[in-house]
């Protein structure tokens, strides 16, 4: 947005520029640690909100099937050569509107309605579009589901070969929504690939740290790549494909004319600002300092008593098991988030409780690291934390603590955020 729009957004509709004030005030002031969340900068909120959004260019560079592509097709090319050259791959599609059509897409390319499909259950830390019984995923195909182990917490490749061995099926798709560890690409590539499926590695929760080199990468190993857009890579809300040479076409057929119709130009460019963000070299110091301050945060949370899922993390992400502490996710997730701490309920490996009720709280550091914190602060959330979950119904406790939190955050600048 230019210097000026907000004041014409105000006069249009002071109403909806008073909710979008309150949410900067909101993001400013609060501990985020919604893992899939985070702050992108002054440049990929202006390419957002250009005039991009005027455009339809349905089809691929150079072969549109609308006029007046003169500026859109340099744009969405860059974007394609900068993803390209940034994760090392042959082939990208910048054009899926967020991570869930993205993931249709694959299925679009490889299967046909019925055909067997694996993921990862939804409740070990899957998302939705990996074959879970409500999404389309689901229904529209006949899907397996892995799990992780019991024991460890962790994905047990032995059901996953099993699994593969028996159901035969198109695709498997790898990668997560609620899991602390690394993702062991090369062992599914090798269970895939022996069975006739294809791969499709999702790093939307992770591709910030792949691309910073804080987690491998499944290049070389998936035939496809899925990824969001708005997570780790700090770009706007949007979606990639990534393929080997050989998936290309199908990939690219299936997004466009398969799946959708006009790319959202706007976000296309977005991705393109916020890809270039990402090959800068500061990136990777932050994509490293991320896992530094969950592997911190989650040592301090198990020094206070907090079970958390693995017994540790490897990633942006730790998923806390509340049993022990005898509190429900749900009430936990409130009471922090009055208490200027924002976080998810969220279920945990064979967890017992309902999932719209679920045992754990799933919390992240993408989003406080890029206003720049670090260790030390670390420390701060996880003495907030135990200090509400011991006593979450103590209004003036929870105040208290909200008010310590703005105080720290005043100290950190977020990124696209200009309140004085
Ligand atoms: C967030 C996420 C998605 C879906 O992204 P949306 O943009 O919300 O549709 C897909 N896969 C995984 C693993 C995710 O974490």
């Amino acid at each position: 947005m230019c210097e000026g729009d907000r004041d014409v957004l105000r006069e249009t509709d002071p109403e909806i520029e008073s909710y979008i004030a309150a949410e900067e005030r909101r993001q400013l002031e609060k501990v985020r640690l919604i893992p899939s969340e985070n702050y992108v900068s002054a440049a990929v909120l202006a390419a957002t909100g250009s005039v991009l959004t005027n455009k339809y260019s349905e089809g691929y560079a150079g072969k549109r099937y609308y006029e007046g592509q003169q500026n859109i097709d340099p744009v969405e090319n860059l974007a394609i050569e900068r993803a390209k050259k940034l994760f090392g791959v042959d082939h990208a599609n910048v054009q899926p509107y967020s991570g869930s059509p993205a993931n249709l897409a694959v299925y679009l390319a490889f299967c046909s309605p019925g055909d067997t499909i694996m993921g990862m259950a939804l409740p070990h830390g899957g998302h939705l579009t990996h074959g879970w019984n409500v999404s389309i995923t689901g229904r529209f195909f006949r899907s397996v589901q892995y799990q992780v182990s019991r024991e460890t917490g962790r994905i047990d490749f032995d059901q996953v070969r099993d699994l593969a061995r028996r159901e035969k099926p198109k695709v498997i798709f790898c990668g997560a929504t609620a899991y602390p560890r690394i993702i062991d690409f090369a062992t599914f590539a090798a269970i895939a690939h022996e069975v006739g499926a294809k791969l499709c590695a999702d790093i939307a929760h992770v591709a910030g740290l792949v691309v910073g080199g804080a987690h491998p990468s499944p290049v070389g190993h998936a035939d496809v790549i899925s990824t969001t857009t708005h997570k780790t890579l700090r770009g706007p809300r949007g979606g990639m494909l990534m393929a080997t040479a050989a998936c290309a076409k199908d990939i690219d057929k299936a997004v466009f004319p398969g799946l959708q119709g006009g790319p959202h130009n706007h976000t296309t460019a977005g991705i393109a600002v916020a890809l270039h963000e990402a090959s800068q070299p500061a990136f990777k110091d932050y994509a490293q300092q991320i896992v530094k301050n969950a592997k911190a945060l989650a040592a301090a949370l198990t020094g206070r008593g907090f079970a958390l899922a693995t017994g540790g993390t490897d990633n942006h992400l730790i998923l806390v098991d509340l049993t022990s502490k005898g509190l429900p996710g749900k009430v936990a997730a409130k009471a922090l988030d009055q208490a200027g701490l924002e976080l998810n309920y969220n279920t945990v490996p064979f967890d017992p409780r309902k999932p719209f009720d679920p045992s754990g709280i799933r919390l992240g550091t993408p989003a406080v690291t890029t206003r720049g914190m670090k260790e030390a602060e670390m420390q701060h959330i996880a003495r907030w934390m135990d200090e509400v979950c011991a006593a979450p119904q103590d209004e003036a406790r929870l105040t208290r603590i909200a008010g310590e939190v703005r105080e720290v955050c005043a100290r950190f600048p977020a990124p696209g955020i200009r309140i004085a």
